[in-house]
């Protein structure tokens, strides 16, 4: 049934990387479209703000990234070596460490729209670069690129979500800062009609045609964290906004939306130990510590408990915050010798560090009250163990360790050149992997496996794609493709050409 006086055609619920793409794309097709956002404008961006900006498509090779970096010089394509990363890669890479689990058809969706998606960012006015700082090594004068991400945005989560909003700006698409929405409107066709919205101007309907969440996960709410992560979960710190309370899953599982993906399961790093409970504005993802490929990870004991070397950082980091949530004291130790120093990342380098340095492995141990003798031991396995190969950051070099538990598969070299830098993390918890079940056009879909007529989502909310782990910039190039195919649906939803 067409809804007689809607107040717009599509309202979009959040204001972070997935929904600012919905409302693009649904205005481009006519629909007057109003944003809705929780937070008051000065805290604007959702977690989107706080990224890293590092987005993975997928790319046929240097020609692609040049159309997402047209100005790119001669100089600075002769200096880079980015390979491909084709569209099966990425599907591979998806199922790989998701242990086969992601959904083949919001994969294939995905991986096959990620670079179109970006390109039509691109054209709309988004600058990229480069990711040259997190994701390249130098290799004699080449800047050699690794584990299928090439792109940032420019000025990273702040560039991308201030470039987000100027877009909105400019299309005079209107955003209401400090307006939560509280429950959908449904007629008695179960369409959806609108959303009930609390703001300080009181409660309030508002009519639409068709309503899109991209309002996140449940991170940032503690008693949700312990119900489906489980227990422990609601220690961990929060590395974004305080505002991604499950609102939107909450709201869509009411009217009969099905729940969908790892509901116990979620995105979560090394995070600094005295990092605030919730994302820091200035600092964003500095309080990361992600260079862990080169060094060892102990806990207050001195004993190791994960493969630092298992796969490429972008491939483990997801998953090894929950590893440290359950280390006693909730802490684990990051050390390095000298010898690595300058191939830890930006984040090693902040003031905001909680790290010691030392000239012998007990002083290190003494300055964070590690177990000095069983550190020592620690190490001196870890040394003799390591074997033979040639080291080399760009690629899994298979340079390992042997007979040690657990086992340390590439880039292990001896911890044995002072002075040694041990960093303090904890777990930082990102997003939270379960969610809506919506289909390839962004429709969220009933128990019954039907489409909620009039309702979209897209974003951290979705479940279905991400289980147990995850690819380092899958979360952005995720709400961006079905961010976009949800605004274009939801805005075709009411025309008579629609099915
Ligand atoms: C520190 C950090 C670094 C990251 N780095 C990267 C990276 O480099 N690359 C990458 O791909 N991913 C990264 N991620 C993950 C990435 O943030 C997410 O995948 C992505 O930004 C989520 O976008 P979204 O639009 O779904 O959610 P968000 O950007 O979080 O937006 C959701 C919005 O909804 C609002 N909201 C919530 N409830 C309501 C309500 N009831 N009513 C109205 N509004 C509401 C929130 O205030 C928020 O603004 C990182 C995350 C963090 C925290």
């Amino acid at each position: 049934m067409n809804n007689p006086n809607p107040d717009y055609d599509v309202v979009i619920v959040g204001a972070g990387n997935a929904a600012i793409c919905a409302a693009l794309s649904a205005w481009e097709l006519g629909a007057s479209v109003l944003v809705l956002e929780k937070a008051p404008s000065y805290h604007r961006g959702g977690n989107t703000y706080f990224t890293g900006g590092a987005i993975r498509c997928a790319f046929s090779g240097l020609s692609d990234l040049k159309i997402l970096i047209p100005d790119m010089t001669l100089g600075e394509e002769d200096s880079i070596e980015v390979g491909e990363y084709s569209e099966s890669q990425y599907y591979d890479d998806l199922m790989r460490i998701t242990d086969g689990l992601a959904d083949p058809q919001l994969s294939q969706a995905l991986v096959s729209k990620s670079f179109n998606t970006l390109k039509w960012l691109q054209e709309l006015g988004i600058r990229f670069v480069p990711l040259y700082g997190r994701q390249s090594f130098k290799v004699g004068n080449k800047h050699k690129f690794w584990g299928g991400l090439f792109v940032e945005a420019v000025g990273g989560g702040k560039g991308l979500s201030d470039q987000l909003f100027r877009l909105l700006e400019e299309r005079g698409i209107h955003i209401s800062y400090e307006t939560k929405a509280l429950r959908l409107v449904t007629d008695s066709w179960g369409e959806v009609k609108g959303v009930v919205c609390l703001s300080p101007m009181g409660e309030k309907e508002i009519r639409a045609n068709a309503v899109v969440l991209a309002c996140g996960g449940f991170e940032s709410n503690a008693e949700m964290r312990t119900r489906y992560l489980g227990p422990g979960w609601d220690l961990a710190k929060v590395r974004g906004v305080p505002y991604n309370t499950g609102d939107g899953i909450r709201m869509a599982l009411e009217i009969g939306a099905q729940s969908y993906g790892h509901w116990s399961g979620c995105h979560a790093v090394a995070w600094d130990v005295n990092a605030p409970n919730y994302g820091d504005r200035k600092i964003t993802d500095l309080y990361q510590k992600h260079s862990y490929p080169f060094g060892i990870i102990v806990n207050i004991n001195g004993d190791r408990f994960v493969d630092e070397g298992a796969d490429f950082r972008n491939y483990t980091y997801a998953k090894y915050g929950k590893e440290i949530l359950f280390q006693p004291n909730r802490v684990a130790f990051q050390i390095f010798d000298n010898k690595v120093k300058h191939l830890l990342r930006d984040e090693y380098r902040i003031p905001q560090c909680t790290m010691v340095q030392g000239d012998t492995i007990e002083e290190v141990a003494e300055g964070f009250g590690i177990s000095a003798e069983r550190l020592l031991k620690t190490v001196e396995q870890f040394n003799s163990s390591v074997q033979g190969g040639v080291f080399d950051p760009t690629k899994l070099d298979g340079k390992k360790t042997l007979g040690l538990t657990p086992p340390k598969s590439n880039w292990a070299l001896p911890i044995e050149t002072p002075p040694y830098l041990a960093y303090a993390v904890t777990c930082g918890i990102t997003f939270t992997f379960g969610g809506l079940r919506i289909n390839e056009k962004g429709k969220v879909i009933n128990t019954e496996g039907i489409p909620i007529p009039g309702l979209f989502a897209a974003g951290e909310m979705v479940g279905g794609l991400f289980y147990y782990n995850y690819p380092g910039g899958a979360g952005l190039s995720a709400g961006s493709v079905f961010g976009r195919l949800a605004g274009a649906n939801a805005a075709q939803h009411m025309k008579p050409t629609h099915e």
